[in-house]
C-alpha cells in the first residue's frame, strides 16, 4: 500500500512512508474489511477511516509540525489511525491527542492503538484519547504544533485557530456537499493563512445526536 502511495506521488517523503510502515492500518480498521485498499471504509456510527491516500496527504502536510517535541491535535480520531501515526512523528518527549465524540469509537480506538507500534507513548501518556466535541478543540494540552480535523466544518471552528500556536498548521475538510481541504497557516506574529489544496469528501463535523440520528 505504502509502495503505491509512493508511485502515484501522494507519498514523497520517506518519513510519512516510515510511518505509514510503522502503524499497521490493518490493525485499525473492524474485521473482514479489507485494510489496504485506497478506499474509505465504514467502521459504524455513520463514520469511516479515511481512505490510506487522504492519510498521506494530511500526513505530508502536516510533517514539518509533527516534529520530536511538538503538539498535535486530531479531531474526530476515529480508529486512532492517523492519531497513532502523529505520536509516532512527536516522540515520547511530544504530545498527540486524539479527540472523538462517539464513546464507543474512542474506546474501540484505544484497543487497536494498543495493539499497535504506538502502544508504549499511550501507556507513557504522550498519546491520548479523549471523548468530547472536537469543535471546541482540547485546551490541556494547547498550543498545538499540528491539529488535524478528520470530519468537514461548514466553517473552520474559531478554538481551533485559538488553540494553534504561532508557526503552527492546521489542516481541514471545509464545506457541506462540496468540500476542500484547507491548510491554515498561524505565522509566528500571529495573522492567519487559508489556502485550499484539493477537493474531498468527509463525514461531517457536527453533534453526536446530528451523526447518529440525522
Ligand atoms: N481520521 C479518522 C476519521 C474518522 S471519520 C480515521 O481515519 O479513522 C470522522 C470522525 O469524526 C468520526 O469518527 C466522527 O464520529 C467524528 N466526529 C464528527 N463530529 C465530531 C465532533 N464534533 N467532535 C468529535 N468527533 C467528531
Amino acid at each position: 500500500m505504502v509502495e503505491q502511495l509512493q508511485r502515484y506521488g501522494v507519498i514523497h517523503s520517506e518519513k510519512v512512508a516510515e510511518v505509514m510502515q510503522t502503524i499497521d492500518r490493518g490493525l485499525f480498521v473492524p474485521e473482514g474489511t479489507a485494510a489496504y485498499v485506497d478506499s474509505p471504509m465504514p467502521i459504524g456510527f455513520n463514520a469511516t477511516i479515511s481512505a490510506p491516500h487522504m492519510h498521506a496527504t494530511c500526513l505530508e502536510l502536516l510533517k514539518d509540525y509533527l516534529q520530536p517535541g511538538m503538539h498535535a491535535l486530531d479531531v474526530g480520531s476515529g480508529t486512532g489511525y492517523l492519531t497513532a501515526c502523529f505520536a509516532i512523528m512527536v516522540g515520547s518527549q511530544g504530545c498527540a491527542v486524539g479527540i472523538e465524540h462517539i464513546p464507543e469509537l474512542a474506546s474501540w480506538s484505544i484497543k487497536n492503538i494498543e495493539k499497535s507500534a504506538a502502544a508504549p507513548l499511550l501507556k507513557e501518556g504522550a498519546l491520548s484519547i479523549h471523548v468530547g466535541d472536537g469543535r471546541l478543540g482540547w485546551p490541556d494540552a494547547a498550543p498545538y504544533d499540528a491539529i488535524h480535523v478528520g470530519a468537514a466544518a461548514p466553517e473552520i471552528p474559531k478554538a481551533l485557530i485559538e488553540q494553534l500556536k504561532p508557526g503552527g498548521r492546521l489542516v481541514i475538510p471545509v464545506g457541506t456537499f462540496f468540500q476542500d481541504l484547507q491548510v491554515i497557516d498561524k505565522g509566528e506574529d500571529g495573522s492567519v493563512s487559508v489556502r485550499s489544496e484539493t477537493s474531498v469528501r468527509y463525514v461531517p463535523l457536527t453533534s453526536r445526536e446530528e451523526q447518529l440520528h440525522g
